[in-house]
């Protein structure tokens, strides 16, 4: 198979004085004027209902920089019907031709869209410029080529003939069409997940976070403009119930690729299986969902690499990733070095706009998520068994700002140890050195996640003792590094228990879900 070898998109500096740096912000500032009105597509065709949301950059809750329509159900009936439409001509469309559409894309989204993308990620989901670039921009556009390969490395696994006989395998997409769903967490995702399963031959059915219709919007502008042929991906916006419930009920529902909630994926398997005999098939169903993310240092650990992990791990992106470090466990002979140098990092931290690139932090996403962290510090203030470092702090009257905090508990079970708050919060429990082994048992038991994780140590046995005791506690593992940061091609990214299905995001093994394999034997 002859493609463009993939290589990781190189990420952009944006120094102070580079011509990048003036680019982006040239873009956000133009775009914050805007007052965009976002529609949503079915078949290729942009809907507006007239009932509209106002979305508001989360660092400037009260100005407005747009608004999108909320569907009604016979949309989503027309998305599924303009969806199935499409299948005709797309499923049949030879793998060079889909290949050369996700290529295009990836290609205009390293040009001409990359400050687009990016400043729509920095306004709408008020993410830093350096961590938008290597989301928006770096791993959208990996995604897309790596998938274009891995998706020929499927194409090239064929069973094995004799002189007489011909056995092919076939890489049919799903006989229906996808649903996917997607998070404001990381726009590189919401690329992802419906391109994945499209570029595999099937057609989508897209549902962004409310939160995230702004990059979804410009995601859809790049596809089209890439030449996506009309109703292969149909984005829409509006209630989530009523939208998924729509869905669920359609007896051509093949598959949902999601990342959200566990609550929420959760509720898809009871749903699916409720319908279960009305489906042609049996669906597909691939989810990434929460984590409790660990890092659990050894006595043999060098202090400031365990103390960057920390200040890096858990609050880059207000420490709103799904891999965010969000309870740490260090040894007490360990504890004055790591604690000086992460009050150090901490306290260089600025917070603010992402308009400043060098405000660190930006506002966490919405009043839900400001009331529900904000509530989480109230409750460590007064609880005997916390107590904060630093931070602690919060204020909503600009944006939704919460102080990047340090909790130092001494129970191993305290609740922020083992409740994903999706925040710029982490719990840590300082232990006895000699009780290293016993404290690697507690960090497995309380792991009802299983998404990343990372242990620090100098010493070889007890590397390899707790990546062994570990196995089943982070899909994940990060040895001596922060466990943040996956990039496409090289940590092929997802875990088990509570956190998902485990099918690696961007994979071999992730393609494979989106195609329904039939066998051919001829005989001559
Ligand atoms: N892949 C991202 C990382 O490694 C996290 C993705 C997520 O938050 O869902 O940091």
């Amino acid at each position: 198979f002859n493609v463009p070898v993939a290589i990781n998109e190189p990420v952009k500096g944006y120094a102070p004085g580079s011509p990048e740096r003036e680019a982006v912000l040239t873009t956000y500032k133009k775009m914050y004027k805007e007052q965009v009105d976002i529609p949503f597509y079915i078949g290729g065709k942009e809907y507006r209902t007239g009932n509209t949301v106002d979305i508001h950059p989360p660092h400037d809750n009260k100005h407005c920089v747009g608004k999108y329509h909320i569907a009604e159900k016979e949309h989503i009936e027309l998305a599924i019907e303009k969806a199935a439409e499409a299948r005709i001509k797309w499923a049949s469309t030879s793998w060079e031709h889909r290949a050369a559409i996700f290529l295009k894309a990836a290609d205009l989204l390293a040009g001409p869209f990359r400050y687009r993308m990016n400043a729509a990620t920095m306004m709408a989901q008020s993410k830093n410029v350096f961590q938008a670039e290597i989301d928006s921009a770096c791993e959208l556009i990996d995604f897309l080529r790596f998938n274009v390969q891995f998706m020929t490395e499927i194409y090239s696994n064929q069973p094995i003939s004799s002189p007489g006989f011909w056995n092919r395998m076939e890489y049919r997409p799903l006989e229906g069409f996808v649903y996917a769903i997607t998070p404001f967490n990381f726009t590189a995702i919401a690329g992802n997940l419906p391109a994945a399963p499209a570029m595999m031959g099937n057609v989508v059915v897209w549902k962004p976070a409310a939160t995230q219709v702004y990059s979804a919007y410009v995601i859809m502008e790049l596809f089209k403009a890439a030449g996506l042929p009309d109703g292969v991906i149909n984005l829409v916006t509006g209630n989530s119930g009523m939208i998924t419930d729509t869905i669920l009920a359609n007896k051509d529902f093949a598959g949902v690729h999601f990342t959200g909630s566990t609550a929420v994926f959760n509720s898809f398997w009871e749903t699916i299986g409720k319908n279960i005999n009305h489906y042609k098939s049996y669906p597909r169903i691939v989810g990434e969902t929460g984590g409790k993310d660990f890092i659990w240092a050894h006595p043999s650990s060098n202090a400031q690499e365990v103390a960057t992990a920390i200040s890096r791990g858990a609050f880059e992106y207000q420490g709103q990733k799904c891999s965010a470090a969000s309870r740490a466990y260090i040894p007490k002979s360990l504890w004055g070095d790591i604690k000086k140098a992460i009050l150090n990092d901490i306290n260089s931290f600025k917070m603010g706009s992402p308009e400043d690139p060098s405000n660190f932090i930006n506002a966490v996403i919405d009043k839900k998520a400001f009331t529900k962290l904000s509530g989480y510090l109230d409750q460590a203030k007064k609880d005997a068994d916390a107590d904060i470092i630093i931070g602690g702090g919060y204020d909503d009257s600009k944006g939704y700002f919460i102080e990047p905090t340090v909790i130092v508990t001494t129970n191993p079970k305290y609740t922020t140890m083992c409740t994903e708050l999706f925040g710029p919060i982490i719990t840590l429990y300082i232990y006895e050195d000699k009780d290293w082994e016993a404290v690697l048992e507690l960090v497995d038991s309380t792991s009802e996640y299983a998404l990343t994780g990372a242990i620090f140590s100098g010493d070889r046995y007890v590397i390899e003792l707790a990546t062994k005791k570990l196995e089943n506690a982070a899909g994940n593992f990060y040895i001596n590094d922060k466990p943040t940061g996956a990039v496409v091609g090289q940590q092929p990214f997802g875990g088990a228990r509570a956190s998902g299905t485990n099918d690696k995001a961007g994979s071999v093994w992730n393609l494979l879900r989106w195609v329904n394999n039939r066998t051919i034997k001829e005989t001559f």
